[in-house]
């Protein structure tokens, strides 16, 4: 067995543009910083200032690299995009920390892109093998390479050449000397909001960065729209053939901020209607509910307000170290957690306690925090997840461990629990998380978002994927320099 997300591009991205603004650097800045939660591994921002693009990438956070004055002042302009990287595997090195930026024959172009394309590695086999010279491992360089290849005349007309021929999910932000665009994959697997600001157009992954620069929310950027903004202001286009939308829920379950209205829903409610679903199918007898902090907190309030059980604070979270799962290696994950996390005996010994998070991938998180529980003095522990098991990988820009790693993948929910050593485990159904989401059911052969981490229905060809498990060989993308 091949063990193709090894190695794959791991993005996981969040991404901001401004067009016509003043303080576009700063904005972008901000925004960045407001979407730092999609990506703590490096971040970007081009701006142009009617003659010329600058552009600054950096390795770390946002506040480590934007911070200074210095920095802004270097990016003027009134056009700006920017883009937060998260990476799990690979060396991290400068050339794949995007924007993307490159010359063509009508001028330059940056590009940020959140999401993943499924069919890159081919694409870029085929663009090498025609004498494309790649300089990142990034997947979304290949869409730069069929921008530059197109034969069509205009940008726009360009871009969208380009992306008739990748497969994947994209939220794509783009900007050239004289536009900003936004666009959606079709079935619209990853976020995009269009927001304004003293007549300022702004495009960001979710509605905390509009806020953070005090922006209005206009709307979401439609699945599979594509909005052009310039001098003229905004105009939209539909360039794709009309598919069903298939929206990301794990965005609700743990991705986006609680803070951020998502395709119309408050992610907060959302975590806390889970909660309450995840009280109804799974109750249990106790005396606290705890949630794991902070991705479990709103579906454990709702939890507890659905039981009529006590919450209370009884894990409590060290904020300034970054987050488990972004640790590269086992051993640093491992002591993460231990860095991560501490006890609150005071609401737990003597007690029963239902302990309340988001979601299971290794399931190192939970073993740890269950012996941590034990150990201040609870006398039954019972774990409860709002979602469903995490059986699948993701190989449309959230990343998970491959499948092999992934502990609902090999044990079953009796066996989880002798894993992490509880007295009880239980997840919401995939039924009852699209019910805490204000649908009736899953509708078999016709869900409603894109649930394939739980489900294994995947409604997105996975063509680089199937090539390896096949036999295909591994083109240098997958190699991080
Ligand atoms: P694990 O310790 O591997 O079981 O990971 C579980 C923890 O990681 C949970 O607390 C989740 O909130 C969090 N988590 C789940 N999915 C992701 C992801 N794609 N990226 C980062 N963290 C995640």
């Amino acid at each position: 067995m091949i063990e193709i997300d090894d190695d794959k591009p791991h993005e996981e991205c969040g991404i901001f543009g401004v067009y016509g603004h003043v303080d576009a650097a700063a904005l972008s800045t901000l925004g960045l910083h407001a979407l730092q939660h999609r990506g703590q591994e490096a971040s970007g921002i081009v701006t142009f200032d009617g003659v010329q693009f600058h552009s600054h990438r950096a390795l770390g956070l946002v506040g480590d690299n934007f911070s200074s004055e210095d920095v802004i002042k270097r990016l003027p302009g009134s056009s700006a995009i920017g883009h937060n990287r998260y990476s799990t595997s690979g060396a991290t090195v400068l050339r794949n920390v995007q924007p993307l930026f490159a010359d063509f024959e009508f001028g330059g172009l940056a590009i940020g892109h959140n999401g993943n394309l499924t069919n890159a590695r081919l694409l870029r086999r085929e663009l090498v093998h025609r004498g494309s010279l790649f300089q990142s491992t990034s997947d979304t360089e290949v869409i730069v390479h069929l921008i530059a290849t197109s034969r069509r005349k205009t940008v726009v007309d360009r871009l969208v050449d380009a992306l008739h021929q990748v497969i994947g999910a994209y939220s794509l932000i783009a900007m050239c000397n004289d536009m900003v665009i936004g666009v959606r994959d079709p079935l619209g697997v990853r976020p995009l909001v269009l927001g304004q600001l003293d007549g300022a157009y702004i495009l960001a992954s979710e509605t905390c960065a509009l806020d953070i620069v005090g922006a209005e929310f206009i709307r979401d950027v439609a699945p599979g729209e594509l909005v052009v903004i310039d001098a003229n202001g905004i105009r939209s286009e539909q360039p794709f053939r009309k598919v069903k939308n298939r929206f990301c829920i794990f965005e609700y379950v743990y991705f986006s901020r609680p803070d951020s209205v998502v395709e119309g829903n408050n992610v907060y409610e959302a975590r806390r209607r889970i909660g309450a679903e995840l009280a109804r199918e799974a109750p249990v007898d106790a005396d606290v509910v705890i949630p794991v902090p902070d991705s479990g907190v709103p579906a454990a309030l709702g939890y507890a307000r659905e039981s009529n059980i006590a919450y209370e604070l009884g894990i409590i979270r060290n904020h300034y170290v970054g987050r488990t799962f972004i640790e590269p290696s086992d051993r640093i994950r491992h002591l993460g957690v231990k860095l991560k996390h501490n006890a609150n005996r005071e609401v737990i010994d003597g007690k029963r306690v239902i302990l309340v998070d988001d979601s299971i991938v290794r399931g190192t998180t939970s073993t740890k925090i269950v012996e941590m529980v034990r150990a201040a003095g609870a006398t039954e522990v019972h774990m409860r997840i709002a979602s469903p098991p995490t059986t699948h990988s993701c190989f449309y820009g959230v990343d998970t461990p491959q499948r092999e790693e992934l502990l609902a993948a090999k044990h079953d929910v009796e066996a989880m629990m002798k894993v992490i050593g509880v007295d009880s485990l239980a997840y919401v159904s995939l039924d009852g998380l699209y019910r805490a989401m204000g649908e009736t059911n899953r509708e078999v052969g016709q869900p409603q978002y894109c649930d394939a981490c739980f489900s294994g229905d995947y409604p997105i060809a996975l063509i680089d994927h199937d090539d390896v498990e096949e036999g295909g060989k591994l083109s240098s993308l997958t190699q991080h320099a």
